[in-house]
């Protein structure tokens, strides 16, 4: 392990993402379908989402999908959509950017950038990202070391962009009962020696619906700076990550739950 300084309070990074301030005391909560698949599924979601105390809007365009033949996300198409349902809402939108060739055609669309766990070592998508000025959610690999995680960051600092949001989405361990284990150590070591917030991903981390709002909890009794949540309206027919994915009921009652804990931590829920 490497020997890091822990970071003093004045040196933290706070990171904005349309109306909402990553960093401090703030708590925020990224929420959306794994997928774009509909311009009805993006918009229904945003609304419930956003009623619920959500934030920032998720949704993929582009898939890194473990089989070719698996849905690939529906590209391009997607544009259109997103564009009228940030009309409609006012919501910030998240999407993860798998090429650095991408970038451009979604720049003015998407307010923050995600880098996927599979992309984390992309050193040339990561350089790229390092000349935007938008913000930049990069996910840990699921094989990463907490310190490899780290200097990842380290290359989008390099080409001068400091709008990083780290995240937390469990890694591959000898247990297979979840889809991944989360790992709260790298969450805690994160905030005390990187700069950056540093926020969690438990759809991912656990990959099973029934039990992604008790690791929330500890995410957020942990110190994490937010969450980003997979919520679609009906899970059973999502064309990705179904299992993980929260209804709109279950993600409004872990919601209310969150704010009651977060309460205890002095930390506040970030709302629109
Ligand atoms: C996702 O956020 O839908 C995703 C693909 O996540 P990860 O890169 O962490 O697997
Ligand atoms: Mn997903």
């Amino acid at each position: 392990m490497s020997k890091l300084q822990p970071i003093a309070p004045e040196s933290r990074v706070q990171v904005q993402i349309g109306n909402a301030r990553f960093g401090g005391q703030n708590f925020v909560v990224i929420a959306g379908p794994c997928s774009i698949e509909s311009e009805e599924q993006l918009l229904t979601t945003a609304l419930s989402v956003k009623e619920s105390g959500a934030a920032v809007l998720r949704g993929g365009i582009w898939k890194m999908r473990t089989s070719p033949t698996s849905f690939q996300g529906l590209g391009t198409d997607a544009l259109a959509y997103i564009k009228t349902v940030k009309q409609k809402t006012g919501m910030a939108l998240v999407s993860e950017v798998v090429d650095p060739r991408h970038i451009e055609g979604i720049f003015d669309l998407v307010d923050a950038f995600q880098v996927g766990a599979r992309n984390m070592h992309n050193y040339e998508l990561l350089k790229e990202l390092g000349k935007q000025s938008k913000p930049v959610i990069l996910k840990r690999n699921f094989s990463a070391y907490v310190d490899e995680w780290l200097k990842a960051a380290d290359y989008i600092v390099k080409g001068g962009n400091k709008n990083i949001i780290l995240c937390e989405r469990g890694i591959r361990t000898f247990e297979t009962a979840t889809r991944n284990t989360l790992d709260l150590n790298a969450v805690v070591y994160a905030k005390k020696y990187s700069p950056f917030p540093v926020i969690v991903d438990p759809s991912h981390a656990i990959g099973i619906s029934s039990l992604v709002p008790q690791i929330s909890y500890a995410a957020a009794a942990a110190g994490a700076d937010g969450l980003l949540i997979e919520v679609h309206p009906n899970p059973e027919e999502a064309l990705s990550d179904g299992d993980q994915a929260l209804t709109f009921s279950e993600f409004t009652k872990t919601m209310k739950q969150l704010e009651k804990l977060l309460a205890v931590f002095d930390r506040t829920l970030v709302k629109l």
